[in-house]
């Protein structure tokens, strides 16, 4: 658990800054019960099938890989995950009028459900919850397609040109959205703070948001269970259950902190 000292020093950042970019990556969604992919109990560690299911050459290459992937979409424990209290917080931090861009390495659209205005997230990996056409690039509800698994289709295919259709998320040998991390970047480079919560921060170019904020005098406090990589780099490294902590520094939704 964190020092209660360097939590007060992360609320005291936090309270005087005007500009806060915030980073989450899968550790604020666990205490959602959407689990984290590459820790050790995570999806792709106990299932490596469900990582050839993520990788987009042989998503598009095998149909087989397609219906296990459309099962499993049926099967996610995400459609019914609710938000969490670090979810919260961050709407909280919205509402004092403190938050500048919320980047998420996330693809369920806990932070929008949680209350988060949509156009402050920027969500470098896309949503679980829009289906995309490889084809055409129609992009769609997921439940439009998932209402078709139901009904009995196993690959269901674009209702507009018959291309095959994935969820709109970027999966393994995909290209990132350039604009989509451009975004990101230069939000990096105008904060006053930057926090970096739920990521070990080792996956380019979103954890190089950390280095530009740090550049550009930015104070960075980082909230994690586990160490970063970009530890060295941080003000404040608060290594504690995150839920509790953001309602400490950020403020909660029901009650946000005066300033
Ligand atoms: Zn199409």
């Amino acid at each position: 658990m964190a020092a209660t000292d360097d939590i007060g020093d992360a609320r005291r950042r936090v309270d005087a800054a005007r500009r806060v970019v915030v980073l989450t990556g899968a550790g604020i969604s666990t205490d959602s019960g959407i689990p984290d992919f590459r820790g050790p109990r995570g999806v792709w560690t106990r299932n490596p099938a469900a990582e050839k299911q993520s990788t987009i050459q042989h998503y598009l290459a095998d149909p087989e890989v397609r219906r296990a992937a459309w099962r499993s979409r049926l099967d996610s424990p995400a459609w019914t995950a609710e938000p969490n209290a670090g979810h919260r917080a961050l709407v909280a931090l919205e509402r004092r009028g403190k938050l500048h861009a919320l980047v998420t390495q996330n693809i369920d659209e806990l932070h929008q459900r949680a209350g988060s205005s949509p156009e402050k997230v920027v969500e470098v990996h896309g949503s679980m919850r829009r289906v995309m056409c490889w084809q055409c690039g129609r992009r769609a509800p997921m439940e439009e397609a998932l209402a078709r698994v139901r009904a009995g289709e196993d690959d269901p295919r674009c209702p507009a040109c018959g291309g095959i259709q994935k969820s709109d998320t970027i999966s393994f040998g995909q290209a990132l959205v350039p604009e989509v991390i451009e975004h990101a970047l230069s939000a990096a480079a105008e904060a006053d703070l930057l926090l970096a919560v739920g990521s070990t921060l080792q996956v380019q170019p979103v954890a190089g948001m950390v280095p530009i904020a740090a550049r550009a005098g930015a104070a960075i406090v980082i909230v994690n269970d586990q160490p970063t990589a970009m530890d060295a780099l941080a003000d404040v490294v608060l290594r504690a259950q995150i839920g509790a902590v953001l309602s400490e520094i950020c403020g909660t939704a029901d009650a946000p902190r005066a300033h």
